[in-house]
Parts: structure tokens; sequence; C-alpha cells
């Protein structure tokens, strides 16, 4: 396939782009793009929001159990890492906010930039692409019943953070406490008391174990396969351990033949890359990494560039990077950016691989990331983000510094200085949602 410019011409109309999903990727693909294409956005939920779309009364997610979201979380970067440089937020917000600020943020965004028609309570059955008119087929459930409709292009935006990754463990059957992922973790109240266990070493394993024992659990242990421990000053009953071998009634075995007894075994063993929906040639198939397989510049694949998969990378930048990928989009659909031909832009995927494969440490991913961010904000003609990388580098430091303390730091807006207020009350003793 080359250049997309034909289309455009054969086109009365602008362009028809389906986006799947109204969490922050695709809110901000709509964002971008709503000028240059007629958009519909496709969201199998009754709200906006994706992740961040979460009851706190109820205590489950708004329709179903797609976010793993859960009560009183409070964002684990501050927030001038992710501001955008068009939609900054309130004057008096501090640095670090809970689920509904972010919640209010999107909202405002869709309320200024979204110019899509959001068909909620639609699940995207099925993709395919018909080669002859060079569009795609796209199914939905609505109400019980099958639409579909067609489209010039596609972007995925359904996120990879709400497919529990699921390893099974040796003798987990025989577990008699509670035994749940990360993604089915909604309060930490329910573990006051309690003895828990957190399998990982990313940062679902960090927050839950932390806050396990924010909530007063007996204590919360994280078990994993590091060769290196996770850096952290932990509060005394937060424990790292070696990687768990096997468990046996509520006795875990760990990897130096040490024992310990729990109630609860959590697995923050991450989430799956997962688009059912997506026929099999216009699949990503990635784990999460920095540069995902199959994509050119990271976000458009390489198979069939009329697709696009948004936020698929393992990610420092977020809401930033995720709008300079959708002006990134706009510029393909809008014929400004012509698509090279497969072997130039495999060619390219495996530079990034190559240098994906030099980065080792998270300062080298955070630049790495940054300049990733750039070379969009350039082909676009967009602003650059990069310096936001700088904030996150000393958020790692604070991290180090104090693991339960760094959510009270305070940060200037890289956009307009502003400096972050106070929270009324410390992250250690904020139990509210
Ligand atoms: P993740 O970063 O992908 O980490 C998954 C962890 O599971 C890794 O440590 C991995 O270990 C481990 N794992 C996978 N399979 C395993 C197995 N068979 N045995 C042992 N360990 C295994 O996923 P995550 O920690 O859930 O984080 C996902 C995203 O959620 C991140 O972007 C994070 O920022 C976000 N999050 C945000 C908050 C917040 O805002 N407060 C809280 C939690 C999470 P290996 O490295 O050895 O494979």
């Amino acid at each position: 396939m080359g250049s997309n410019a034909r289309h455009i011409s054969d086109n009365m109309g602008k362009p028809k782009v389906a986006v799947i999903g109204a969490g922050p990727c695709g809110i901000f693909s709509s964002g971008a793009i709503g000028d240059t294409a007629d958009v519909t956005i496709f969201e199998r939920a009754s709200v906006m929001g994706g992740q961040w779309a979460f009851s706190e009364e109820k205590l489950v997610e708004l329709d179903r159990q797609h976010s793993s979201m859960y009560t009183c979380l409070w964002v684990n970067g501050p927030i001038e890492a992710f501001e955008l440089p068009n939609h900054k937020f309130p004057e008096n917000s501090p640095s670090y906010i809970k689920r509904p600020a972010v919640y209010k943020y999107l909202q405002d965004y869709i309320d200024k930039f979204v110019k899509g028609t959001f068909k909620f309570n639609c699940k995207v059955q099925d993709v395919k692409f018909n080669a002859e008119e060079n569009n795609f087929n796209l199914a939905w459930e609505e109400a019980g019943e099958t639409k579909s409709e067609i489209f010039d292009y596609v972007i995925v935006a359904t996120g990879h953070f709400s497919v529990p990754n699921d390893p099974k463990f040796k003798g987990e059957e025989t577990f008699t406490g509670k035994y749940i992922h990360a993604h089915d973790y909604r309060d930490g109240k329910l573990y006051k008391d309690l003895r828990v266990l957190c399998i990982g070493g990313s940062y679902s394993a960090e927050d839950i174990a932390l806050q396990c024992w924010k909530y007063g659990s007996k204590y919360a242990h994280i078990t994993h396969r590091r060769t290196t421990p996770m850096g952290f000053k932990w509060p005394e009953t937060v424990i790292e351990r070696p990687i768990l071998t096997d468990i046996n009634g509520s006795t875990v075995t760990f990897k130096d033949g040490s024992t310990e007894e729990y109630d609860v075994i959590i697995k923050c063993t991450g989430y799956l890359h997962d688009f059912p929906f997506m026929s099999e040639e216009l699949r990503l198939k990635t784990r999460n990494r920095m540069v995902p397989d199959d994509m050119f510049n990271q976000c458009q694949f390489i198979e069939n560039p009329r697709v696009f998969y948004a936020g698929m990378q393992d990610q420092y930048f977020t809401m930033s990077m995720f709008q300079l990928q959708g002006f990134y989009m706009r510029d393909v659909i809008a014929g400004k950016i012509p698509i090279p031909s497969k072997e130039e832009m495999k060619k390219s995927l495996e530079a990034e691989f190559a240098e994906e494969a030099t980065l080792d440490d998270e300062e080298k991913m955070i630049k790495f990331q940054g300049r990733y961010c750039d070379r969009l904000a350039e082909l676009t003609g967009e602003t650059k983000v990069s310096g936001q990388g700088d904030i996150l580098c000393v958020w790692e430091h604070h991290k180090v510094d104090g693991i339960t303390t760094y959510r009270d730091e305070q940060f200037k807006s890289h956009w307009t200085g502003r400096l972050g207020s106070k929270n009324e009350k410390r992250w250690i003793d904020d139990t509210d949602p």
C-alpha cells in the first residue's frame, strides 16, 4: 500500500474513521483528528473514561469489569508529567490527584476538542479489511443486535491494561484464602488485618501492597522474579521476597526455601494486548515493551497502515504522548505524511528495536520515549513534550527517596510554571475514595 492521499480525493467528504475505545487514547486520538475526519467512537461501557470509569460507591466498574481501577487510587506519577500543552489542569491542582480529578480532566478535554460521535454500549465484534475497496467493515453489538458500517481508517484504542496476564503457580488450586488478579482488586479496606502476598515486581505490586499496608493489613509481601530488589524503602510490614515456588493450603514457599502464611494472594502479573475483534491479519501481537511489535512510528500497523493502535507501548509518557500519536494519525489520514513502503517501515522498526535493547535503566527509557514524542511533534508541527521527561526523572528519584511520601511532592507545570498545590491530606493519611 503506498500513499494514502488518493483515498481523500476519491472521497467526497471527510474520511470516515472508527475509534475503538473511549479511554484516554481514544479520547485524545479523536480530539486530534476531529477536524480532518468524520469520527465515530465505539465504547462498550455506558460512559467514557476506560480505566478511569469506575464507581467508588458501588466498588464495581460501571458496566462490567473491564477497568482495573480501585478506590482511593492516586495517580502514580505527577500530573505535570502528562498534562497536555493545549489542555491544562485547573490552577489549584495538586501534582498528585485521585481518579475523579483525572476523569474530570478527560471530560473537559472532550468538551473542548472532541468532535466525533460517541456510540456507548456498543461492543465492537469484528473488523475486516476490504482489499478491493481499501476500507474496513466494522461490526458491533448494540442492544442485542449486530450492526455494521464501512470505515476508511480504524484506530484501536482499547488499551492494554484490562485483560489479565494470569500465569498459573504450582499448587494454587490448594490455596485456602482469597486468590485474585490485580485487575479485580477494588478496595484496601477489605484487607485490614489480613496477610497479603502480591506476585509481581512492577507498578501494581508496588501500589497494591502499599494500599494494603495503608489500610492496615497485617503484612503485605511482594514476591517477584527480579534479580535485584525494587529499590524502595518499604514500611516495616512490606517485604520483598524471592519468587514463590509452591502454594500449599495457606502456606507459600519461596525460591530460597523460606515459607510464609497468607490469607490473600494478589497476582500483580500485568496485562495482555488482546484484540479479539480485529481479524487475524489486522491483529497486533506484542508484549508490553517500549517499542511495540509490528508497528511503524510505534502506532501504525505495518501490515495495513490504515490501522492505528494508540498507546500500546510500555509507558512513561502517557496523555501528552497519546495526543501526539493522534496528531500523527491526523496527518497520515490527511495525506500530509506519506506512508513509506513496508520494507522501509520494517527497517525503521528494526532500528527502534536496536535502540530499545540498549535501554538498561529507567532514565534512558524516559529519554528514549521523550525522543519518540518529539519525533511525532516534528512530523506534525505540534508542541514537543520531551521536557516532561525531566519531571519524570525527578519523580523516579522521589520514589527512591520515599515510596510512601513521593506523592506529597509538588512539581511545576512544564507549560505554565504553576506550582502544584499541596493536598489537604498526605497520601499516607488519606483513605477516602
Ligand atoms: P506490568 O508493569 O506489566 O508488570 C507486570 C509484572 O508481573 C512484572 O513485574 C512481571 O515480571 C510480573 N510477571 C508477569 N508474569 C509473571 C510470572 N509468570 N511470574 C512472576 N511474575 C510475573 O503491569 P502492572 O504492574 O500491572 O502495571 C500496569 C500499568 O498500570 C502501568 O502502566 C502502571 O503505571 C499502571 N498502574 C498505575 C497505578 C496508579 O496510577 N496508581 C497503580 C498500578 C498500576 P517480569 O518483569 O519478570 O516479567
